[in-house]
């Protein structure tokens, strides 16, 4: 049937690569299209280009698992030596993100002979009869997510091809509770959902799990995520997108299937105040990445022959990391994305001429990678820790960023895998989180957050330093009639039109913020109370002057600090002297 088992080989690569790449193809596409989002959108969006990637990370995994084992020399189809993969389901139990992942064996006539969960030979429905018959049909192998009667499971077939023919096929499953778990570390909770039309498909469900009527893949299930959905309504959640919600990052992924059929959502969010977490969170992706990658690596042990290193090697060269293989030496295997950021080599022998080894690119800083830690290698040491590393290296001019791990691929040998993943430069990604947690969505100036730490922060200044300090506080008139009469998306039009027209009155010291849906204060330093109010003034009239979008009036309140008064004190008096303008007609400035 083959010509020859490379051929399979080479076909059964491609596969993956095309399978796997597909939708990573159209989010950069979907990205590029999107270059005018906002920085939020562009931050969530970012977030959520991770989660595709971690569980695509998962997916690659797991397929080059059922790829190196179905190719496995020893593999026997009449003889089948089950404790062989007893043990190996244990050692990615300790050593691997892989907590769960059954495996099954058929043979041409789909009948099982080994099923890792379970001692029955019959025929169950947990096997995908369509999709290993396609496996069988097209000579390929199969990536894809499904349901079975347990659970919904990312799932990997591979054929078993003894003297260049199908003798069999190959399947390993896994589950989502790994990713879940973790992101749980990093305060990312997550729920993944299944369909509604699908979950009643699930008769002995693995996490005995329901929520609202879907059956929920993950036993970590966020319980406060679920809250918050069936809240919200889950249905609005069950589509491929992501919210900013008040201070909630929400994402929506879809597990779909080889043919683009969806199952499932999974659904990750994150509180986006939760900055005491920020170092974590940094590296909470590429740590998930590396430890899928180790997996990979972990699969080289089995890799002995010639033509499963050609396929290997093709899996590493979809990784969207750089990995690098070290013998005691030099780098003797490099991936295809090595060379994306040493553009300047065209071979890795061409490198290793003109440089030798990547320590001569690291930048010598505080808090990065050296080439000598504590004494020891950086190789060393690098094997040493737990968590990956951070690294700056200067290629040519520019500069990179990147998280690294090593570990040692076999005890006995010296051999080392490297992966390098991109990251941006920390400080600027602090600074963008820090931002956005302290920005109104809508309108793109300083929200509630923000303006209560800085009326703190200015209330002691104000008292140590005898310095002046006046608040205004304002609230559009009649607001609901605007909604009531013209709908949301004008009401909405009108707060940004109005707040871009006060941020242009005023000085760049005068902290403008959003403190509720139409309520708005102004923090103005070193300014005493009959300055505030002609500042109130000013703004009112040119408010009522405006009439852009539709015409509309504010009420102002406004108040001078009185030295070793409390901020909540504070407050409280401008929200009344708001109060009083109301009250007395609206549209008008009251002193308080
Ligand atoms: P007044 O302040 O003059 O007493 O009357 P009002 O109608 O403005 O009073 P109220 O504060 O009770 O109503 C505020 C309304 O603002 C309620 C809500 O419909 C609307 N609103 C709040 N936030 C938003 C928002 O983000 N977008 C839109 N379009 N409307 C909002
Ligand atoms: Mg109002
Ligand atoms: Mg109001």
């Amino acid at each position: 049937m083959f010509k020859n088992k490379i051929l399979l080989l080479t076909t059964l690569a491609a596969v993956i690569v095309t399978t796997l790449g597909i939708k990573y193809i159209n989010y950069l596409q979907e990205r590029r299209q999107n270059m005018a989002l906002t920085k939020y959108d562009d931050f969530a969006h970012s977030v959520k280009k991770n989660l595709a990637d971690i569980i695509a990370q998962k997916q690659t995994s797991t397929m080059a698992i059922a790829l190196s084992l179905a190719s496995d020399r020893a593999l026997n189809i009449n003889q089948i030596d089950t404790k062989h993969y007893d043990t190996l389901l244990q050692k990615y139990k300790r050593d691997t993100l892989y907590q769960n992942i059954w495996i099954q064996i058929v043979d041409k006539q789909q009948h099982p002979l080994y099923k890792s969960w379970s001692q029955e030979k019959n025929v169950t429905n947990i096997f995908q009869t369509k999709d290993i018959t396609e496996v069988f049909q097209h000579n390929k192998p199969i990536s894809s997510v499904t349901i079975n009667q347990y659970d919904l499971v990312l799932e990997a077939i591979a054929p078993i091809v003894k003297n260049n023919k199908i003798v069999g096929a190959l399947e390993v499953m896994s589950h989502f509770n790994s990713i879940a778990r973790k992101l749980k570390q990093s305060d990312i909770e997550s729920a993944v959902l299944v369909k509604k039309e699908f979950s009643h498909k699930i008769t002995k469900p693995f996490t005995n799990l329901f929520f609202d009527g879907y059956y929920v893949a993950n036993k970590n299930a966020s319980k406060e995520l679920l809250a918050y959905l069936h809240q919200y309504g889950i249905k609005n959640y069950m589509q491929d997108n992501y919210k900013l919600e008040n201070t909630k990052l929400i994402i929506s992924y879809p597990l779909s299937d080889y043919h683009g059929n969806t199952y499932a959502y999974f659904i990750a969010s994150k509180n986006l105040h939760s900055l005491a977490q920020l170092e974590n969170e940094f590296f909470m992706f590429t740590t998930v990445v590396i430890l899928g990658l180790l997996i990979i690596l972990g699969i080289y042990l089995y890799l002995t022959n010639k033509e499963q290193k050609e396929y290997y090697k093709n899996i590493i060269d979809f990784s969207t990391n750089i990995l690098l293989i070290k013998d005691k030496n030099q780098i003797v295997e490099a991936n295809k994305k090595f060379f994306k950021y040493f553009k300047n080599y065209n071979s890795l022998e061409d490198f290793i001429q003109k440089n030798g080894s990547i320590d001569n690119f690291f930048v010598e800083e505080e808090g990065y990678l050296s080439k000598e830690m504590d004494g020891q290698t950086w190789l060393e040491y690098l094997i040493q820790q737990q968590e990956p590393q951070k690294v700056k290296m200067n290629i040519d001019g520019e500069e990179y960023y990147f998280s690294i791990a090593a570990s040692k691929i076999l005890d006995e040998e010296q051999n080392y895998s490297i992966i390098l993943a991109a990251i941006t430069d920390e400080e600027k990604y602090k600074k963008e989180l820090e931002e956005l947690t302290v920005t109104d969505p809508l309108t793109g100036i300083k929200n509630r957050r923000y303006f209560m730490n800085k009326l703190k922060d200015e209330v002691q200044r104000a008292n140590r330093y005898h310095e002046k300090l006046s608040l205004v506080m304002f609230d559009i008139d009649h607001f609901k009639k605007v909604n009531d009469e013209h709908g949301h998306d004008v009401g909405d039009k009108v707060l940004k039109e109005y707040t871009k027209l006060i941020s242009s009155k005023l000085r760049e010291h005068d902290s403008f913020c959003r403190i509720g849906g139409e309520e708005f204060i102004i923090i103005l330093p070193h300014v005493e109370l009959s300055g505030a109010l002609i500042v109130a003034e000013k703004l009112r009239k040119s408010i009522e002057k405006h009439k852009k979008v539709l015409p509309i009036t504010m009420s102002f309140g406004v108040v001078e600090f009185k030295s070793e008064e409390t901020f909540e004190h504070l407050f409280k008096r401008v929200d009344n002297a708001l109060y009083e303008a109301k009250e007395n007609g609206r549209n008008r400035v009251v002193a308080g």
